[in-house]
């Protein structure tokens, strides 16, 4: 695969990003404020747009998004309470419960704080019904076919464990709790895929046939893609809310009064607006194959080892020479991790793929683009490594450290019992 010399565009330039390096060091991820608030606003057709923040649950992110009035959904305690830490209020559906099940104790935050709860199970419904009577829920509704671009983000079919497969099991508890139904929601990702977003669009409309019960709003999901690799195509947003207008209006008709349409995007918001810069480190030789190992390993970015996914890479020199574009080297990128599958190019299937690059010499920064959704926030603490900081460039260009790093002391602690 050929090297890209990625265009930073207006986001990152070098000397931002060689700054940040010398006063916080290296690994670390750095976000563009402006490249969130240009996303948002490719989705503004939509009545509302609801970030999922897993794919990126920092507060300060989450406040950008507030600011700019973007909604919430959120899929476990520690996200609902990101989002009122965030500032956040409970009421108005500004955030929203998504999960297939719930914990005793997340259950009853969400009774308390009275926030609506979108359904990926029936067993859900009546755990929620008993204790909650009238509780507002959304259903999330398993179409019966997927799309996902790996098998472990297919978010269809029978192979699925999200959504309701049968919706008339789900009214009847309805019905018995007198749980108060809002709207429907499906969340498959269709991408570019536009003829499948019609099916997926169909099997909406078909849905609130079926039900025959009234309801205020329908949710889009999330599943936008970005183009990770060059010349993948990027989503035409226009086209894409088109779509999803011609199932409303049908909806809207039907029912006889209007219906919200909510987009539910994580990683189109914010996947471009991140970047992960580490340090090369070692640069060695194992037969034929040249490893470049840098700083950063996949308990900060897992997506290559969990996915196979592919991040375009960027070099910055440490001593200022020019990159030399003619004299490039394929190499296989590691990082420091006790665990031979620590390998940032890899396929889907765990084989271990090369990279052109240019000549790098130890010292050398290399960027993992295109990093900031499904990166820090899917970090871990493997081989008690800390969790690295984050940096925001915001709209003003100016740096602000969003999380610092995680003191190795804060974690020794919790086991200190
Ligand atoms: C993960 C998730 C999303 C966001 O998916 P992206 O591919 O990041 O857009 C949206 N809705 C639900 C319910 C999710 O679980």
């Amino acid at each position: 695969m050929l090297f890209h010399h990625y265009n930073h565009k207006n986001f990152f330039n070098t000397s931002k990003i060689l700054t940040i390096v010398q006063n916080y060091s290296t690994p670390i991820w750095i976000y563009s404020e402006k490249c969130i608030l240009k996303k948002i606003s490719k989705l503004k057709k939509f009545d509302i747009i609801r970030f999922a923040q897993k794919s990126c649950s920092n507060i300060n992110i989450l406040k950008i998004m507030r600011a700019s009035g973007v909604k919430i959904d959120a899929v476990s305690l520690g996200e609902i309470k990101r989002a009122l830490f965030a500032g956040y209020q409970p009421q108005s559906q500004n955030i929203i419960f998504t999960a297939d099940l719930f914990d005793n104790e997340t259950l009853s935050n969400i009774i308390n704080l009275k926030i609506p709860v979108n359904a990926g199970s029936t067993d859900m419904l009546n755990q929620l019904g008993i204790l909650s009577p009238g509780h507002p829920i959304w259903l999330r509704i398993n179409p019966k076919f997927g799309h996902g671009h790996n098998k472990k983000t297919n978010t269809g079919g029978e192979n699925s464990k999200h959504g309701i497969w049968d919706t008339s099991i789900a009214l009847h508890v309805i019905k018995k709790y007198n749980l108060k139904l809002l709207g429907l929601h499906i969340h498959i990702g269709s991408g570019v895929d536009y003829k499948h977003l019609k099916k997926v669009c169909h099997s909406m409309v078909k849905e609130v046939m079926k039900i025959k019960k009234d309801i205020f709003s329908i949710s889009a999901g999330g599943g936008l893609s970005i183009p990770y690799q060059i010349g993948e195509k990027k989503i035409d947003t226009n086209h894409y809310f088109n779509i999803w207008n011609t199932a409303r209006n049908k909806i809207a008709k039907h029912l006889g009064h209007k219906i919200t349409l909510e987009i539910e995007p994580g990683r189109y918001l914010v996947a471009e607006s991140g970047i992960l810069v580490t340090q090369i480190r070692v640069i060695k030789k194992m037969g034929n194959n040249i490893f470049v190992l840098v700083d950063a390993g996949f308990n900060d970015l897992m997506r290559p080892v969990m996915y196979g996914s592919y991040h375009n890479v960027s070099i910055i020199t440490i001593d200022h020479r020019e990159i030399d574009f003619n004299n490039t080297i394929e190499v296989i990128i590691g990082g420091p991790l006790c665990e031979s599958g620590d390998i940032f190019t890899q396929s889907e299937n765990g084989n271990i793929q090369k990279r052109v690059i240019p000549t790098v010499k130890i010292g050398d920064y290399l960027i993992f683009h295109d990093t900031g959704a499904y990166g820090a926030s899917m970090s871990s603490n493997y081989n008690t490594r800390p969790l690295i900081p984050e940096i925001l460039l915001d709209k003003n260009e100016s740096i602000q450290l969003i999380r610092k790093k995680q003191p190795i002391e804060d974690l020794l602690k919790l086991e200190q019992t």
